[in-house]
């Protein structure tokens, strides 16, 4: 069965974006994975089909209306569908490579990106909508974090990435930053790739990449080096 994303939004016309190309791209050509786009504002019911209000005790901006987006979801998701809901938010967990591989693994996602200075918290409640942050940073829409998110799950999906092994070894895999990569030429601007690398001997270069991801990840992320250590201790 294909995994399968639908997206609720204001602007469709967004997606496939990027992932109509490349590897995700000829994927969703072969059905590997399906994409169903669903207009929020189809869902509207006035003349002006408005699908936005001023905020609740003043401010600034304009909230996605629950009535509106409730029965846009409504009409996306039958009651049997156990696909993941998440709402793209900046107030949600942020999205790791352990969350990526279990939505992955699943039957397919449903998104709603929100608009604005977001989505009324009524409908969050009410149809069970788990936010989800792309990083602590403030988008114009839950499009470009939609987008972001879909392109880590495809690559992971059987048969989309020609190279299994290139998702293994990858940055936080294994809770860690991943080891510097070097190709030809062997000397460039002077630099020379490390002699280990070019030894044959791949137990050394294992050995040398695990202690290069270890220091990378210690300097750059002592947040992830810590989390990693600490199951060995217990
Ligand atoms: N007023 C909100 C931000 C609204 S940004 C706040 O301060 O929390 C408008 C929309 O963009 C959001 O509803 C959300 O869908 C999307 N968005 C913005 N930043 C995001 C992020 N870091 N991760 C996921 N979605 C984001």
């Amino acid at each position: 069965m294909s995994f399968r994303a639908s997206v609720l939004t204001l602007y469709p016309q967004m997606f496939p974006g990027h992932l109509g190309q490349s590897l995700a791209g000829r994927a969703l050509e072969r059905g590997d994975w399906l994409l169903e786009t669903v207009q929020i504002r189809d869902f509207a019911s006035d003349k002006h089909r408005s699908v936005d209000d001023t905020p609740a005790g003043g401010g600034a901006g304009m909230v996605l209306k629950p009535d509106v987006l409730a029965a846009a979801i409504d009409h996306t998701i039958p009651d049997d569908d156990e696909r993941p809901r998440l709402l793209m938010s900046p107030r949600g967990r942020p999205l790791t490579q352990e969350r990526v591989r279990d939505l992955a693994a699943g039957t397919g996602v449903v998104l709603v990106c929100g608009r604005f200075e977001g989505v009324d918290q009524r409908v969050i409640d009410a149809r069970c909508l788990e936010e989800v942050s792309v990083g602590d940073y403030i988008l114009s829409g839950g499009e470009p974090a939609a987008l972001s998110l879909l392109d880590a799950v495809i690559r992971l999906l059987p048969g989309v990435m020609g190279n299994q092994q290139s998702g293994a070894s990858e940055s936080f895999e294994d809770g860690l930053l991943e080891y510097p990569h070097y190709t030809r030429p062997q000397t460039w601007e002077g630099q020379t790739i490390p002699d280990v690398l070019v030894s044959g001997d791949h137990s050394k270069i294992d050995a040398w990449r695990r202690e290069k991801s270890e220091k990378l990840t210690e300097e750059r992320r002592p947040d992830l080096f810590e989390a990693k250590k600490k199951p060995q201790q217990g």
